[in-house]
């Protein structure tokens, strides 16, 4: 078809655009020089993500990678290990940034939900001797992305920050969605944050903002972190423009993620009756589910142009895997049209139409 009758945008929930209510409040933002620490919205929206966390200090930056890069940065010397999940953003989507920048390197442990324990860490720390690298950075992705949007329980975070602590490792959290895991669990964003060295919130993410994201931690990472901004270029000037929209969306735009849960979960009910496809998860816990082709054999990226075509816009994640996210520009009806668009074209393309559910 090449005029689709709807068109929803399903790939990730860094689609949303800037609402009117966010252009307008970063239209009356009161700024100056960030890079002079004059800018006053930067410096709100710092204090405020920093007790949201649970931290002492904050840092606005240009973007979550940047988040990621700087705290291994901070916390490591080139030669050091960063333990993490080998489907984990930081080891695969930035570019290599850790051995490149820190010099690190890391140590992946596979998770195909891409949470893992303080007993799966335990036996993979360094023993101390000149020849091994020193294990230096636990990092935990809250929620994991390719994991499935799952949220990392409290109790397990908890676990890993006591090993970290008693054998001298820091703890960094990748937050870009850290918030819908609040949401979802329930659990205030500092009881994810406060166990943890280091953490950030994305803006990009479900918080619906153009770009920026916010690192905190104690204050004396955060100083080393803010030479590292500088360093590397981070460093603004009026930034309040974009701190601005950080606060709007913070008070406007928390709460709702529990609305992208709940389509998340409505597409998943949705497909889940669909023949040649495997929802994961079945059921989602935020906003992230892919679809699994592989007992059909359809290739990802045939579903894909077969959906564009229909106007759902997925992402390939891999040869028989797509990924979905909900968000902020995606409504109830939005989903539920996806995902009756999207059944029917997978039961076409699996040659299954006769035995589709209800
Ligand atoms: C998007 C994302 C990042 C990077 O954030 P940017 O603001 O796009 O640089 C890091 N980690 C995870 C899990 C993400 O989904």
């Amino acid at each position: 078809m090449s005029n689709p009758a709807i068109s929803v945008d399903l790939r990730s929930d860094t689609a949303t655009r800037p609402s009117p209510a966010m252009r307008q409040a970063m239209a009356n933002a009161v700024v100056g020089d960030e890079q002079r620490g004059e800018d006053p919205t930067t410096a709100a929206l710092e204090e405020r993500v920093a007790d949201i966390l649970g931290q002492e200090k904050a840092l606005f930056l240009p973007s979550g990678t940047m988040c990621n890069q700087i705290a291994f940065l901070v916390h490591c010397r080139p030669g050091d290990e960063i333990i993490c999940a080998a489907n984990a953003h930081v080891y695969g989507s930035e570019a290599a940034g850790a051995a490149a920048l820190a010099g690190a390197q890391f140590r992946p442990i596979a998770s195909g939900t891409g949470i893992f324990t303080a007993a799966e860490v335990e036996p993979l720390l360094r023993a101390q001797r000149h020849r091994s690298p020193r294990s230096r950075v636990v990092t935990v992705e809250q929620t994991s992305n390719r994991g499935g949007g799952r949220v990392w329980p409290r109790a397990v975070i908890d676990g890993l920050a006591e090993l970290c602590r008693a054998k001298g490792l820091a703890l960094h959290m990748d937050g870009a969605r850290l918030l819908n895991a609040s949401v979802a669990a329930g659990v205030p964003a500092a009881g994810f944050g406060r166990p943890c060295d280091s953490v950030w919130i994305d803006l990009s993410k479900g918080l619906g903002c153009p770009f920026g994201a916010i690192l905190a931690g104690p204050a004396g990472f955060i100083e080393e972190a803010l030479v590292w901004k500088h360093r590397l270029g981070g460093a603004m000037r009026q930034s309040g423009i974009m701190a601005a929209a950080g606060l709007h969306a913070l008070d406007q735009n928390v709460e709702r993620l529990a609305q992208d849960h709940a389509n998340a979960r409505r597409m998943a009910g949705i497909l889940r009756g669909v023949p040649g496809v495997i929802v994961d998860p079945a059921e989602p816990e935020t906003n992230i589910l892919f679809l699994d082709f592989s007992e059909a054999g359809l290739p990802a990226t045939q579903v894909a142009a077969e959906l564009a075509a229909v106007g759902v816009g997925v992402s390939v994640e891999e040869g028989f895997r797509l990924r979905i996210v909900t968000h902020l520009d995606v409504s109830d009806a939005d989903a539920e049209t996806a995902a009756n668009a999207m059944a029917e074209t997978i039961a076409r393309l699996s040659g299954n139409v006769a035995h589709v559910d209800g």
